[in-house]
C-alpha cells in the first residue's frame, strides 16, 4: 500500500513547532515513509492536519482525502464548510487537558480564597477572623463535561469543592452532582458561586449566560469563562456587573479576538481579561493523537474524537 501524504494546513510558526513532534509520532507509529509537507497537489493528500486560520477552506480539490484532522479543540470555524464531506476529528490532547484544569482550578482558588482582597487592599487595617470557608462549603458549577469539562470538574471535586456539572447529555461523574437539560442549567446556576464555562460554541450554546439566566445566580457569583466568547451576553453581564449581581468575570475568550482596546471589558474593575491562554495544545502529545488517527485510518479502524458536524463539537 502506497505510503500516506499529510498536508499540514496551519500558519507558518505552527509548522516550526509541529514538523519535528509530527515526523518523530510518524516514526513512533511505523509510518516513517509517509510524505509530510506543507504543500501538496490536493488530489494526492490522505489527511489534511487542519488549523481553521490557515487559509484553505475549499476541500473540493482533494479528492483522496481520508480525514481532516484539527489541531484544535474549538471546530465551530470548519463544522459548517460544506466542502468538507471526511470524517472531521478534533484535538483532545493530554497536555491541553492538564494545562486548562490548571488554569480553571487556579482562578477558582483565587475567587475563592479572595486572594484579589490581599493583593489590593494592602491597608493598615488587621481584619481579624476573616478566614475563607473551605471548598467543602464553596459551590462551583462547570457548565460543559466534556474532555475538559469533565477534568476540571474532578480535580475541583478532589479539592472538595460541592462541584455542579451540567451537559447535554446526562452523566455520571464521581464527586459531581451532575444535572443536563434547560432545567439544568436553572437548577445549577441557581446554586452557583462559581461558574466554569467549558462548552463549545454552538447555535445551542450562545448566550448561555444572558440576562435571564445570569438573575438565577447568587448574588456576587464569579464567572470564569475560558470557553468561547459567544457563550455570554456581554451586555447582559455588564450591567450584571454594574449592579453588584455579579461579583467579578474571568474571561479568556472574547466575541472579537485580539479583544478591541476600546472593549468595556478591559476598564471594568471586576472583570479579568486574560489574552485566550487558557491552555493550549502542547506539540509533542498533540503530534501524537494526531499520528494515531492516521495511523487508524490507514489500518481501517475507526477514527477517534470524531465531531458531530449536526451537533457542531
Ligand atoms: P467536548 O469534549 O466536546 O465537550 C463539550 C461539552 O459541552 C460536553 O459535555 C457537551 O455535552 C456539552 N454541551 C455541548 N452543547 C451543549 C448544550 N447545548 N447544552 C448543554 N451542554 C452542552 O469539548 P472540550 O474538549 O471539553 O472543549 C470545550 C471547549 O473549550 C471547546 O469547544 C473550546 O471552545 C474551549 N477551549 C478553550 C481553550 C482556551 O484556551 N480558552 C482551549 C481549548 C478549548 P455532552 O457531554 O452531553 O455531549
Amino acid at each position: 500500500m502506497p505510503e500516506p501524504v499529510i498536508l499540514f494546513a496551519a500558519k507558518t510558526e505552527r509548522w516550526e513547532v509541529y514538523e519535528a513532534p509530527l515526523r518523530a509520532a510518524l516514526a513512533e507509529a511505523g509510518l516513517g515513509g509517509a510524505t509530510l509537507t506543507t504543500e501538496a497537489a490536493p488530489e494526492e493528500v490522505d489527511y489534511v492536519v487542519y488549523a481553521p486560520n490557515s487559509g484553505l477552506s475549499d476541500f473540493t480539490p482533494f479528492t483522496r482525502l481520508k480525514a481532516v484532522l484539527n489541531l484544535w479543540a474549538g471546530v465551530e470555524d470548519v463544522t459548517g464548510n460544506k466542502t468538507l464531506k471526511v470524517p472531521l476529528a478534533r484535538m483532545v490532547d493530554g497536555g491541553l487537558t492538564e494545562g486548562m484544569v490548571e488554569w480553571v482550578t487556579g482562578h477558582v482558588l483565587r475567587h475563592h480564597l479572595r486572594i484579589d482582597m490581599y493583593l489590593h487592599g494592602q491597608d493598615g487595617v488587621w481584619r481579624a477572623g476573616t478566614a475563607p470557608p473551605l471548598a467543602r462549603d464553596r459551590t462551583v458549577a462547570v457548565l460543559g463535561l466534556g474532555e475538559l469539562g469533565s477534568a476540571c470538574a474532578r480535580m475541583l471535586a478532589a479539592l472538595n469543592f460541592r462541584v455542579l456539572g451540567w451537559s447535554r447529555s446526562p452523566k455520571e461523574i464521581a464527586g459531581v452532582e451532575c444535572l443536563h437539560g434547560a432545567a439544568g442549567l436553572d437548577a445549577a446556576l441557581g446554586r452557583a458561586e462559581i461558574v466554569v464555562l467549558l462548552l463549545p460554541k454552538t447555535p445551542a450554546t450562545e448566550n448561555t449566560l444572558n440576562a435571564r439566566t445570569l438573575a438565577l445566580l447568587p448574588r456576587g457569583a464569579v464567572i470564569i469563562n475560558p470557553g468561547r466568547g459567544p457563550l455570554i451576553d456581554d451586555e447582559a453581564l455588564l450591567a450584571a456587573l454594574d449592579a453588584g449581581r455579579v461579583g467579578h468575570a474571568t474571561l479568556d475568550v472574547f466575541r472579537t479576538e485580539p479583544l478591541p482596546p476600546e472593549h468595556p471589558y478591559w476598564a471594568h474593575p471586576n472583570v479579568t481579561v486574560t489574552p485566550h491562554i487558557a491552555s493550549e495544545t502542547r506539540a509533542a502529545s498533540a503530534a501524537r493523537v494526531i499520528v494515531e488517527n492516521i495511523r487508524r485510518g490507514e489500518a481501517g479502524e475507526p477514527f477517534l474524537h470524531l465531531v458531530d458536524r449536526v451537533a457542531g463539537y
